[in-house]
């Protein structure tokens, strides 16, 4: 998977500060995951084909997180979209883009689908054969998400060479991608393992949009390869946090540990605080595996 970070800043943007979005890439997709306001030109600046684009998911209702999707539905309009776009979001989400839509006597020329959600527990949005997507449900002062990307069992690797050695036939390359062994010309069972290697272990990411510090997620990201988790205020500000419903770096931090996900990942940096480096060093007092999110940033994992 590659995560790219178009936008990781909280409420107010500025010069070279955006708002969340993010892409998430993964074997035959690309997410739109949250939607601020300027993310067509930071989709541009990152070289992501718009066309790419099938499904968006929205956190929830806050400007920063999905101003940018009226003019992003627009403007695959104006490039002559035919494909369906799906959008996953908070009821409501469909009167907001349909109203703005209407109001400015505009339309799509493609299928527009609204998968509005409303439910407090986990739920499955999206799944084919190579990845499954649910809710994580937030505590915020509306309705809000995360979303949990989890690839499926990936397919054993194919040794060419031995595949070539043994003449087996490239009808038979499906089913030993599936584990299953092969026959050669004459007649003769050549093991799955001869002719394989194991597959890349799959893996998982979590996306926490604004939340207050939250335990009960903990259950639902457990392991994840990678977590982004909202770090809007440092300890100094902690009261604060508590009263607008975000999270302090620490916060985040425990519950990367308690998670036990392999890395995380720190945005929504309220735009009080100059020195971002700060949210690294509290969070690595409990956390130790902790990185800064930058707009523009793109990690493999
Ligand atoms: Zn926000
Ligand atoms: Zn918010």
């Amino acid at each position: 998977m590659r995560l790219t970070i178009l936008g990781c800043h909280s409420a107010t943007p500025r010069a070279d500060k955006a708002q969340t979005s993010q892409i998430l890439s993964t074997t035959n997709h690309h997410f739109l995951i949250d939607c601020g306001e300027g993310t067509q030109v930071l989709l541009r600046k990152a070289k992501t084909k718009f066309a790419h684009i099938k499904h968006i998911f929205i956190s929830h209702l806050h400007g920063d997180h999905f101003y940018g999707l009226p003019g992003l539905i627009s403007t695959f309009r104006l490039l002559g979209r035919e494909a369906p776009l799906h959008i996953y979001g908070p009821k409501g989400i469909k009167e907001a883009i349909t109203i703005l839509l209407k109001l400015s006597d505009s339309w799509t020329n493609y299928p527009l689908h609204f998968h509005e959600l409303s439910s407090k527990v986990p739920t499955l949005l999206f799944s084919d054969e190579k990845i499954q997507i649910h809710t994580i449900p937030l505590k915020h002062r509306v309705y809000t998400n995360g979303f949990l990307f989890t690839e499926l069992s990936k397919d054993r690797k194919i040794i060419f060479d031995a595949v070539q050695k043994h003449g087996i036939d490239v009808s038979q390359i499906n089913n030993l991608k599936k584990g299953k062994d092969a026959t050669d010309s004459v007649g003769r069972v050549i093991p799955n393992k001869t002719l394989t290697l194991d597959p890349d272990r799959a893996k998982k990411y979590a996306f926490c949009s604004d939340t207050a510090y939250f335990p009960e997620i903990i259950k639902v990201i457990q392991g994840a390869d990678l977590l982004y988790h909202e770090s809007t205020f440092l300890d100094d500000n902690e009261e604060l946090a508590i009263r607008t419903k975000h999270s302090t770096a620490k916060q985040a931090a425990r519950i990367a540990k308690s998670a036990h996900v392999k890395q995380l990942l720190l945005g929504h940096f309220s735009s009080r605080y100059k020195n971002l480096e700060l949210f690294g060093s509290e969070a690595a007092e409990v956390f130790p595996n902790v990185a800064i999110a930058h707009d523009g940033m793109s990690i493999d994992f």
